[in-house]
């Protein structure tokens, strides 16, 4: 299925992610064709598979950054605040960026700080005007902790499998909020929590998957 998606540039990719309806929201679609991946990732950016950015990371697939923000699209509006934990190559967190609007606010977290200044690289020469504006921020630490300066977020996006349940994470969330997360060790799912106004989490297993762990800088490293 999702290799057939691949393309010879960013708007082939996104039409073959839409002719499988992997994305179906005209927003996500909108985002994806506006953000194009060669701009974070230097080998293969429009085929339809996870690629090496170094130093242990890899940028998700492209049909992987399109469930997300299919999932994640509700509470992406403009003008809502937005956290990408493990934001490697900053591509999805400018999609985010692109879907919340001018009004609207996305942090991006790494613990790699060669991975921040090189997202922050290519956000500063392809979107300089959401940089500037504080639209995009990207910044150094432990994702694992969320990011409080920023918290409350109306959702969270996290790039990496955590090993269990993110409570962190998850009590960064607004009331109501959505976090996308790869969760487990050997064996990872996807699992979309949804908090509602009572604070009340209801979680869902969406799909199997391979993500890299949510570790530390010297684990992640060594693999
Ligand atoms: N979503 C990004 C990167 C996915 S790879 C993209 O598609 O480009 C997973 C990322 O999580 C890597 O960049 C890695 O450095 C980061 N990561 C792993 N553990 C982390 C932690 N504890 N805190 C912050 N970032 C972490």
């Amino acid at each position: 299925m999702a290799w057939t998606c691949s393309g010879k540039n960013n708007d082939e990719l996104v039409t073959n992610l839409q002719n499988e309806h992997i994305i179906t929201n005209e927003r996500v679609v909108a985002a994806m064709r506006k953000v194009d991946r060669a701009h974070f990732a230097d080998f293969q950016p429009y085929q339809d598979s996870p690629q090496s950015i170094g130093h242990g990371a890899t940028i998700s697939a492209p049909h992987m950054h399109g469930y997300a923000l299919e999932h994640l699209e509700k509470y992406l509006q403009p003008g809502m605040k937005a956290l990408d934990v493990g934001s490697g190559s900053g591509y999805l967190t400018a999609c985010m960026a692109a879907m919340v609007g001018e009004n609207g606010r996305v942090v991006g977290i790494d613990h790699i700080p060669e991975l921040v200044k090189a997202s922050q690289v290519a956000l500063d020469k392809h979107y300089s005007q959401w940089t500037e504006s504080g639209r995009i921020k990207i910044v150094l630490g432990d994702g694992r902790q969320g990011y409080m300066p920023d918290a409350p977020y109306d959702c969270i996006h996290v790039g990496a499998a955590a090993p269990k349940k993110p409570e962190e994470l998850l009590s960064q969330l607004k009331l109501p909020g959505r976090m996308f997360a790869p969760v487990g060790t050997s064996k990872q799912r996807i699992v979309v929590y949804d908090k509602d106004a009572n604070g009340q989490i209801v979680q869902e297993k969406i799909m199997g998957v391979l993500y890299v762990p949510l570790t530390d800088p010297e684990t992640q490293r060594s693999q």
